[in-house]
This record gives structure tokens, sequence and C-alpha cells, in this order.
């Protein structure tokens, strides 16, 4: 029975763009964790991006629909993009859990930095019930008291937090962001369909 649970892997973000980063870091958990499915979820009006101007979130969508073209184990998802007011990750997960219950088991991916502020996320606890975690730690990272953190979360929350070690890729939106603004290249750093898609419509610009 339990064989036939799939594992899927959620991954939210801005993706104001998309870049070669998360692509990197999804296809290695994907492989380490035996995922059948990667979910990118951007994000619609994010709570805590509320300060920063964020580009619309249509063009981030689409920008990620070109980015995942040709992996047949990544998939793009509309569920934040298309809800109005600002969007809580418990939100998300409800409506993925209800319609994957009884058929797979939802994986968030995370980076180490956000162990510790999970337990800002609206509905914590229900979340912790709701999803495994899996935390992706970088070269540099303060393994111990990453391991300290996630004996924390379960032992206090129940929560479930699988470890994942990641090369480092040190490419970042804002760094896509001030370069196409500076005339830079950002070949190999996104997708070339992602990079066509940034000059056909002007993004990033000024
Ligand atoms: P910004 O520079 O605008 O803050 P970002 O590049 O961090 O954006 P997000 O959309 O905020 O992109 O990231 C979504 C998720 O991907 C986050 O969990 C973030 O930690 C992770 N991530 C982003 N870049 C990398 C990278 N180079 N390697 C591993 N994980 C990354």
């Amino acid at each position: 029975m339990e064989e036939n649970i799939k594992r899927i892997g959620i991954l939210g973000g801005t993706f104001d763009p998309i870049h070669n980063g998360h692509l990197i870091m999804a296809e290695m958990i994907r492989g380490t964790f035996e995922l059948d499915k990667v979910l990118f979820i951007p994000s619609g009006n994010p709570p805590h991006k509320k300060q920063q101007m964020v580009t619309d979130a249509q063009h981030r969508y689409n920008m990620v629909c070109e980015a995942l073209k040709g992996n047949p184990y990544f998939e793009e998802s509309r569920i934040e993009v298309d809800r109005e007011g600002y969007t809580y990750t418990i939100d998300t997960l409800s409506v993925l859990n209800e319609q994957y219950r009884g058929i797979a088991t939802l994986y968030y991916i995370i980076g180490a930095d956000v162990l510790y502020d999970l337990l800002t996320w609206k509905d914590y606890e229900k979340v912790f019930k709701t999803c495994k975690f899996i935390a992706a730690l970088r070269p540099g990272a303060d393994r111990e008291g990453f391991r300290e953190r996630i004996r924390y979360l379960e032992a206090t929350f129940s929560a479930s937090i699988l470890e994942a070690e990641m090369p480092l890729i040190e490419i970042s939106a804002t760094m896509i962001r001030d370069r196409v603004k500076e005339g830079k290249s950002i070949r190999y750093l996104v997708p070339d369909a992602v990079e066509s898609y940034i000059k056909k419509e002007g993004l990033y610009l000024k």
C-alpha cells in the first residue's frame, strides 16, 4: 500500500526570476529523496516581501513555465498566483493536502536559514502536520546549529525535517535583476528560454 503513495516536493518562491540555482537544487533534491514530482509554486502577493516591488505574478509564472519545459518531473502551479490577497503557506498546503489526500506525501523544500523563521509562519503547528520538510544545507553553513534546530523542532512540535546537502550555487534572483539592469549577460545563470522571455518583455531594466 505504502509503495503507491507518491512523494511530491514543493518549491515555493518569488521566482523573480526563476534561475539555475533553483533548478539545480530541485533536481538534486528530487534525486536524493526519490521524489515523483517537484511542484514549483510562484507566490502571488508575498506577505514577506510586501515592502518591495515584485514583478507581476503572471510574468513570474510564465518564466517558471519556460524554465520547466522538458523536465517531466517538474511542474508549475498557479495555486498562489490565482489567489487574491496575501497568500500564506498553510493555505497553499491545505489545498494541496486536499488534492493529494491518500495519494501523496508532501515535502516542502526550504533553505536551512528558513528553519529559524518557521515559527513565525501562520498556523505553523498545522503546517508541521500537513507536510514534511526538506531543508537544504549549503557548504559553509553551521551544520551543528542546523541539526540542533531540527532536533528542537522535531521534539517540540513533532515536525518532520529531512536534511539535504547542497553544493554552493551562488546565484540569486537579486543578482539576475541587477545584472539585467546593468546590461550584463545572464546567460548560463538562467535557462535560455527565461533569458529570452526577460528580453522580449523588457523586464528588470529599471
Ligand atoms: P531574491 O534574490 O529575490 O531574494 P532568491 O534567488 O532567493 O530571490 P526565491 O524565489 O526567494 O529566490 O527563492 C525560492 C527558494 O529557493 C528559497 O527557499 C531560496 O532559499 C532558494 N534558493 C534561491 N537561490 C538558491 C540557490 N542559488 N541555491 C539554493 N537555493 C536557492
